[in-house]
């Protein structure tokens, strides 16, 4: 990415490849390459222990095509993405393999998703027969196939059908359609995925896993063979993949992680991360009020709030208050200066990642790359 391609963007970029960290304009979000191809090393490497297990990692992460080609690299079998927005980035930055792993509606929506199949592989996650029959129309208005994932309710209480008769039903009702497939199922809980304890976590997935038997049953017995069942983030995958009835994986925050994640207990109930922290907002100090606060030029619409203020790295006496849209505040105000960054790890990385045009990729003290956030947005 040189700096010409990155300027055929319209948005203007808070650096310019080859910039000093000093120089960067803020707030920013930044990576930390190095950590982020630790990261890409580990999941490959955690993967290497559940042989014929797949990992698809979830790109509403960071929606930023260039990560999702060096996930492929270090052997993902494609992505996932909760949008179409997210979707067509994905294949128009060249990804071959995009599975939507949630409901689209709507016959605009569905002929957009229909063109992406003319050039990349796509599945889609389905719960109701009358999505599945416009999917059938709009794929075969285009003359495409589309695979499609019936979403089975695990315990989230958000899409899908319950596991059971309704599984079939919907497999049914896909096979008597043309330019639809029965690809499999999705049985995915985010709620697992932040309970502290790994032993808790682990006694979750095993109640998803026999949910995902139920399905696989009813399955069975309407006379379906199911080869793919997909589901499982970062807080979890280890569980899935272990739990002989996942044939696929989704994580897709270990590449960036963020305070909530970091929370989380490894087995031995430590702080213990397997992936380390890459993602971080760079902030400056704007104002200082000696002895009781700094104020920092970010807020609400440069970190997310939902799961918890961001930590201040490396000052972990220094706390993060909500000052508003633009305003961090931190107490105490330690050593800062009016003019000095600061480093924060968001709570959570997807929304947070979703407020910003571009990732400043960052080496040794410089600007190594700066990527667009190209399937930002709402999800329209
Ligand atoms: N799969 C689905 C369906 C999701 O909704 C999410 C995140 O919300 C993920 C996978 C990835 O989860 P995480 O970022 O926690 O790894
Ligand atoms: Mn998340």
């Amino acid at each position: 990415w040189s700096s010409k391609k990155i300027r055929m963007f319209s948005a203007k970029t808070p650096c310019n490849v080859g910039d000093p960290v000093a120089e960067i304009e803020t707030p920013t979000l930044v990576l930390c390459l190095d950590k982020l191809e630790t990261n890409l090393g580990t999941l490959k490497e955690a993967m290497a222990r559940y042989p014929g297990v797949a990992f698809r990692p979830h790109v509403k992460a960071h929606k930023c095509p260039v990560l999702g080609q060096l996930q492929m690299k270090s052997g993902a079998c494609g992505v996932c993405c909760q949008t179409l927005t997210e979707a067509e980035a994905m294949v128009e930055g060249g990804l071959q393999d995009v599975f939507i792993s949630n409901e689209v509606i709507g016959r605009k929506k569905l002929l957009r998703l229909a063109a992406l199949a003319r050039t990349a592989k796509v599945s889609v996650c389905v719960d109701s027969e009358g999505n599945i029959e416009d999917l059938s129309k709009a794929a075969g208005d285009l003359g495409v196939t589309l695979d499609l994932v019936i979403e089975v309710n695990v315990g989230q209480d958000r899409c899908g059908v319950e596991p059971g008769q309704d599984v079939a039903r919907l497999a049914k009702k896909i096979q008597s359609l043309p330019q639809v497939n029965f690809k499999g199922i999705q049985c995915y809980n985010g709620w697992n995925q932040h309970i502290r304890k790994a032993s808790e976590r682990k006694a979750a997935v095993e109640l998803v896993a026999e949910k995902g038997k139920k399905a696989l049953q009813a399955l069975k017995e309407g006379g379906f063979d199911c080869p793919y069942v997909t589901g499982g983030g970062t807080g979890t995958f280890h569980f899935e993949a272990g739990s002989g009835v996942f044939t696929e994986v989704q994580p897709g925050s270990y590449l960036m992680m963020d305070v909530d994640y970091n929370k989380n207990l490894d087995e031995s109930e430590k702080f213990v991360s397997e992936f380390q922290q890459s993602l971080y907002i760079i902030s400056t100090v704007q104002s200082v009020a000696p002895g009781d606060r700094a104020v920092l030029d970010t807020g609400l619409k440069g970190v997310s709030l939902d799961s918890g203020v961001p930590t201040i790295s490396g000052a972990g006496d220094l706390i993060f208050h909500n000052g508003g849209d633009e305003h961090g505040i931190v107490r105490p105000s330690g050593d800062l200066k009016v003019g000095d960054q600061v480093w924060l790890v968001p709570g959570h990385c997807d929304p947070t990642v979703n407020m910003y045009q571009w990732i400043v990729g960052l080496r040794d003290g410089h600007v190594e790359c700066v990527w667009p956030v190209s399937g930002r947005g709402p999800g329209v």
